[in-house]
């Protein structure tokens, strides 16, 4: 599927197939659609009569490709890394022990499949994402794919932390930014698809139409509501509670309260509440009794634990250290 705030770039990227480079590098926030677009983009490459907006959806291989089975087609992503593979691990700021990985194996696979000739007489087209999770091995076995590409290949690399892939890697594929929307497009397109309400979790977002669609899930969105109220009673809340409360949701209350001292930062320095302005008035008061140097060192604090949150040691005992620090930051001025 071509998002709409993606068709123009889809265009531009397919406008001269004679001259397609033979590797692309997606990269942009997350939640803009980067794999949805890398997906068209491989569908109309095998396509047998594709338009100028993409694929025609009726031909064998269209009917292929929707199947899973175009022969000339091949998708890889992470797997669960074993124990013992920290060694192996990636590329900088790697992905803790225990999380996933792209292997050699997996890249070494692929790389042999495009050496190949292709089934159809046309293009061979590998999609990897997140491309940032191949390990080096796995990045170098890349390489000489990138270097010396086989004729009619398409290799479409996605990334929403590009920095994370080795230069090497990124110097030989031609990078291409999925920006943002404008905000009354994402708006309108989250209306469609059926949100009422689409401007609260598109600023929770910070303007990214899948994630906020993600976001507006009734389930999620009352966890959200449940653990902003405790944020806005910052001395009320019993820490040790809450922390068993949303430890098993360990992510995503990491996201709301970083997003939420982001915005008592931004509060405190420019008046402005970025991702959760239906919480200005209660953001705007925690703020304005709040140390600035706290907040910041807080801040870099959460910052700095995203890295390895997948995999805390005890996230119960973790929350409940951030909570009672919270607490003791927020309103200590009051
Ligand atoms: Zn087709």
């Amino acid at each position: 599927m071509i998002h709409p705030w993606n068709a123009r770039l889809f265009r531009q990227l397919t406008a001269d197939p004679e001259h397609m480079p033979h590797a692309l590098l997606l990269h942009g926030p997350a939640g803009v659609g980067k794999l949805d677009l890398a997906i068209a983009m491989a569908r109309w490459a095998l396509c047998q009569r594709p338009t100028e907006d993409g694929a025609c959806g009726v031909c064998d291989a269209c009917n292929w490709f929707d199947q899973g089975n175009h022969p000339d087609f091949r998708r890889v992503e992470p797997v669960e890394a074993e124990a013992g593979e920290d060694d192996a691990a990636p590329t900088k700021k790697a992905p803790k022990k225990g999380g996933k990985l792209i292997k050699v194996d997996a890249i070494r696979e692929v790389t042999h499949f495009l050496e190949l000739t292709s089934h159809r007489g046309g293009w061979r087209v590998a999609l990897i994402q997140p491309a940032e999770f191949m390990n080096p091995a796995a990045a170098n076995a890349l390489l000489k794919t990138l270097e010396e590409p086989p004729a009619r290949v398409l290799l479409l690399l996605v990334s929403h932390q590009p920095g994370r892939l080795p230069p090497t890697v990124i110097s030989r594929c031609r990078k291409v930014a999925v920006p943002l929307p404008e905000r009354e497009i994402a708006l309108g397109w989250l209306r469609l698809a059926g949100l009422a309400e689409p401007a609260s979790p598109l600023a929770e977002a910070g303007g990214a139409p899948l994630a906020a669609l993600a976001y507006a899930e009734p389930e999620r969105a009352a966890r959200r509501e449940a653990f902003l109220d405790l944020l806005a009673r910052p001395r009320q809340f019993d820490a040790c509670q809450a922390a068993q409360t949303f430890q098993p949701v360990m992510a995503e209350a990491w996201g709301w309260l970083t997003r939420w001292v982001h915005d008592l930062l931004a509060q405190r320095l420019a008046g402005r509440t970025h991702y959760f302005p239906t919480r200005t008035e209660a953001i705007a008061r925690i703020a304005a009794a709040s140390g600035l140097a706290e907040l910041l060192a807080f801040q870099r604090e959460l910052a700095q634990a995203g890295r390895w949150l997948r995999h805390p040691l005890n996230a119960q005992l973790l929350l409940e250290s951030w909570l009672i620090r919270y607490s003791e930051i927020a309103g200590a001025k009051a």
